[in-house]
């Protein structure tokens, strides 16, 4: 069929995260594939204000699928929040002769491709955030490579905490979603894991580390997403309660980079690819995602507004097989 479109553009936008080149890469290839040209446009929605743009074919993809980041940057622009700023974007599109938009980013990215969209400037929106927080899909770009990162560093601290009978807190990234802190935490055996989908405070968490000593257990890992309690905070208060020696690791930007997993690589190709099926075949204001591994697109908006549901199920085998 042919394409109802002969050019587009593809942005990162919001925080990176591995696998947007690998996303990047399949959106052109498979707009050339299909005989659409494509724009990179550079800085998410401050670049296209600017029309900081580049043409991209086949070859200026190469040699990006394993690399972290985002050949094309990314960027938080307040202008393109204000009916000015939104206006300076849709002209660069028609200047440009850009008839449909591939953003990928998270929950902001996608307001703003839902005000393009209204505004006669077709977009489709590909979930790309390290912290799965994107409720119109099981997984995001960036995730699985986020978590394995996590794990890593979390099996080297355990190794010098067994050794010393030590306790550890670590702070895993994940902004109000504990996705990062849930899955890292059963794949490295954590004592604990505190999520903000969950309520809970030091107190369980002391009351889980007695409940292990007593069971022969000599070193311990906490998990605790940011922003709900203060890694050093706990590890004092920790050490001051049960004797422990405790010690605080703050991940940080560390578990943004790298290069993306195969599952996130296959992921960001999928992705990619149906963005391009679906601007084609002329539709506008949808976003991609995976549910029970299949590929699904959505209304912008009723994307934005549907629930997910945190998996207390796994919450809970966290806690049973973690003492
Ligand atoms: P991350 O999950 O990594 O934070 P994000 O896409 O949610 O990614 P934001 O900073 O929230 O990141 O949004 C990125 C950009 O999208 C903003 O800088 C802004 O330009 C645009 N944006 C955000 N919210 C809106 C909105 N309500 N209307 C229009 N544009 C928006």
């Amino acid at each position: 069929m042919e394409s109802k479109v002969k050019k587009i553009g593809v942005l990162t936008s919001g925080g990176d995260a591995p696998g947007m080149n690998a996303a990047i890469r399949s959106v052109v290839r498979a707009a050339r594939y299909r005989g659409i040209e494509v724009v990179g446009i550079r800085r998410g929605y401050a670049g296209l204000i600017a029309g900081d743009t580049m043409e991209l074919d086949v070859r200026d993809v190469s040699n990006i699928l394993h690399a972290g980041g985002t050949m094309l940057y990314s960027a938080r622009s307040k202008e393109f929040c204000t009916e000015e700023g939104m206006q300076k974007a849709i002209a660069v599109c028609k200047e440009q002769g850009i008839e449909g938009l591939v953003v990928i980013g998270g929950d902001g990215s996608y307001r703003g491709a839902g005000d393009l969209s209204a505004r006669g400037i077709p977009c489709v929106g590909i979930p790309g955030t390290i912290d799965n927080d994107i409720t119109s899909t099981d997984y995001t770009i960036g995730f699985d490579t986020c978590i394995n990162c996590v794990v890593d560093m979390v099996d080297r601290i355990r190794d010098t905490m067994r050794s010393h009978e030590r306790c550890s807190v670590v702070e895993v990234m994940g902004r109000h979603a504990g996705y990062v802190a849930l899955h890292a935490g059963i794949a490295t055996g954590a004592t604990f894991v505190m999520v903000p989908e969950v309520p809970s405070s030091v107190v369980d968490v002391i009351k889980k580390i007695e409940e292990g000593r007593k069971l022969g257990k000599s070193n311990f890992i906490v998990i605790v997403a940011e922003g709900v309690g203060n890694a050093e905070d706990m590890s004092r208060y920790i050490q001051e309660t049960t004797g422990i020696v405790t010690r605080a690791t703050i991940l940080g930007h560390v578990q943004r980079g790298g290069s993306p997993t195969s599952r996130d690589r296959v992921l960001a190709s999928q992705y990619g690819n149906f963005a391009v099926e679906l601007l084609a075949a002329g539709k506008s204001n949808r976003v991609v995602g995976m549910r029970k591994d299949e590929l699904v697109d959505y209304d912008l908006h009723e994307a934005l507004a549907m629930k997910k549901e945190f998996p207390m199920d796994l919450y809970n085998m966290s806690d049973i097989i973690s003492i």
